[in-house]
């Protein structure tokens, strides 16, 4: 039996994190995914302990897909969107590390890569770069502006168990699209 937590989701742990009490349950048809088959994970936030390094499935697929702040788990808008560890790349760097981007990006695209990691409100990134070990610990750390348009594209993950399956979705990976002339890219406090 897990024990519910006296740590509160979404004020001293990421909404997004993972529960030692929430079990991955395999590959079914996801509504996170809009039915697709994807891997799922029971819902229990809060009891057990936190797993910090490890997302939970259904919930990071729900925050970049309905653009959910990873920390409190609420809508964040075009105007409050932050990121404090994406990457910019070119969509051509990108590709040779395997992201399957839709044809329309040019390959010198300036791109900012946020992982897994969907945008966070201003202040819920700043409450995290001081309370996560994992971010302070981050030499690299900017908190900066996601961009207003993206791209997501699934990671697939072999379901466990028994025979062969088909590769189904994972966690869903988010690539910031810079306008192209674009060079508002920056630090910003
Ligand atoms: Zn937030």
């Amino acid at each position: 039996m897990h024990k519910l937590s006296s740590l509160k989701v979404g004020m001293d742990v990421p909404w997004v994190t993972s529960w030692t009490a929430e079990e991955t349950t395999g590959a079914a048809r996801c509504a996170t995914v809009g039915g697709r088959p994807a891997l799922c994970q029971t819902s229990d936030p809060g009891r057990g302990r936190p797993l910090y390094s490890q997302n939970h499935l259904e919930r990071q697929r729900d925050t970049v897909v309905r653009m959910l702040c990873p920390m409190c788990g609420k809508a964040t808008t075009p105007g409050d969107r932050w990121t404090l560890t994406a990457k910019v790349r070119s969509a051509g760097a990108l590709r040779a590390r395997g992201v399957n981007l839709p044809a329309h990006i040019h390959d010198d695209q300036r791109m900012v890569d946020a992982g897994a990691i969907a945008p966070l409100h201003k202040a819920c990134a700043r409450r995290s770069a001081k309370l996560c070990p994992h971010l302070r610990a981050d030499p690299d750390l900017k908190l900066a502006r996601f961009p207003k348009q993206y791209v997501l594209t699934p990671l697939m993950a072999q379901p466990v168990g028994d025979g062969p399956g088909q590769p189904v979705i994972g966690f869903i990976q988010l690539c910031g699209v810079t306008a192209t002339l674009d060079r508002r890219w920056r630090q910003d406090g």
